[in-house]
């Protein structure tokens, strides 16, 4: 039978992102169809009795699973490299079910410091609350990684590249600290998904997404997973189904197309973001740019050796602080002026005030959140229309 919902030997993460995940119904359907059904049927109270009993495989209640949710979790397991991927509501959703999953009260987390701010606020306040603690070190220091490790560390996390600066992680070599250490890797992966880098490969035993940004891609719908191996996937999803954090089959619809497209997108994303880093690092009114894809980064050898692109995610500073950093991202007409990303659309923040808002003075210091810094992620728009746009405030400050 012609069964693609099996990836065939070989296959490339385009043939994978496009093939792998559906299996096709009676209908006969090309397309992947949607289930929005919260429960499902039987043909009989004894086999009614044998799914509810665990006996027999099959579908349940859509908290439990749901076809369409299926086809987005076997289709991100097979770019990740994963044995198993379970959805969730939202990328946050991912990190709560990780650690409810994984850990309890006593156990620690040693995180790196520029995680995405609801992440630092997830750790520090709710598990806070529940008696897990967390420290967080200099995302590519890996002396101070092992430093921070106690008996009671449980779970290693990291986001790598960060964001805005860009620092990078050797994700081989955390690994090999945390096995050595009993503890667990995670990586959040959403700024450079499957298509730019597999941690998996690398010895990382969970991927984290936020689907949100570019699994979709467009910047329609709130998603996220996770994907790792059986027996801890297992507990994950004994958590989305108890819990409930569960996907909608909607949401996992939009994420299974987005994904046929990823591939390309991020090439084109990683095109756009390059040719931006380079020309921004040539403006005389830019003192510094934050792009691994820029042989002058601190990390250029690592990223390039780790990953399959360097993401469309940088970061720039202007000479003259705050005041500067507004007016251009003021004087722009095209690009959006927002804190999302992950989206065709480029969007451009100063992240002193926004998503790194919350920060204190001394915070921002030791995380390099300087007044003068912009972040932009590069969408997929013509590359000479988002020049000419940032060119405006720019060429007024120089
Ligand atoms: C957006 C984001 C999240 C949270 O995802 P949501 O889908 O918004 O809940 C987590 N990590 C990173 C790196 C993100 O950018």
């Amino acid at each position: 039978m012609h069964d693609e919902s099996i990836p065939g030997e070989g296959w490339q993460l385009d043939t994978l992102a496009i093939r792998t995940g559906h299996r096709r119904t009676h209908e006969q359907e090309h397309g992947e169809p949607i289930f929005p059904t919260s429960s499902f049927v039987y043909d009989s109270a004894a086999e009614a009795a044998r799914k509810f009993g665990g006996e027999e495989p099959g579908n349940i209640y859509s908290r439990f699973t749901n076809p369409t949710v299926r086809t987005f979790e076997e289709r991100l397991a097979a770019l990740e490299g994963g044995e198993r991927c379970v959805a969730t509501s939202s990328g946050m959703a991912a990190i709560l079910a990780t650690a409810l999953a994984l850990l309890e009260a006593g156990d620690e987390i040693v995180a790196s410091r520029s995680l995405f701010g609801s992440t630092v606020s997830l750790f520090d306040k709710y598990l806070g609350k529940l008696g897990i603690t967390t420290r967080y070190v200099e995302l590519s220091n890996l002396e101070a990684w092992e430093a921070a490790i106690t008996p009671a560390t449980k779970l290693l996390f990291a986001e790598t590249p960060s964001n805005p600066l860009s620092e990078v992680v050797d994700i081989a070599a955390l690994a090999e600290i945390a096995h050595r250490h009993g503890a667990w890797l995670a990586i959040d992966n959403c700024f450079l998904t499957p298509a730019l880098q597999t941690p998996i490969e690398l010895g990382a035993d969970l991927v984290i997404h936020s689907a949100t940004k570019y699994l979709d891609g467009q910047g329609r719908a709130i998603g996220g997973a996770v994907v790792g191996r059986d027996k801890e996937l297992e507990e994950l999803f004994g958590v989305v189904r108890t819990c409930g954090p569960c996907l909608s089959p909607f949401n996992a619809w939009i994420f299974t197309k987005g994904l046929e497209t990823l591939g390309l997108r991020m090439k084109a994303h990683c095109a756009n973001a390059q040719q931006l880093a380079e020309w921004l690092d040539g403006h005389p009114a830019v003192a510094q740019v934050h792009y691994s894809g820029l042989v002058g980064h601190p990390q250029h050898a690592l990223a390039a050796r780790q990953q399959k692109g360097f993401g469309a995610v940088l970061g720039f500073e202007v000479k003259g602080g705050r005041q500067a950093a507004w007016s251009v991202i003021d004087a722009t007409r095209l690009v959006s002026i927002t804190g999302n990303l992950g989206d065709v659309k480029t969007t451009i923040t100063h992240p002193a005030t926004t998503t790194h808002g919350r920060l204190s003075d001394d915070q921002k210091a030791a995380a390099s959140i300087h007044e003068g810094l912009i972040r932009v992620a590069v969408g997929l728009e013509d590359l000479a229309d988002i020049r000419a746009d940032l060119a405006r405030g720019l060429d007024a400050l120089a």
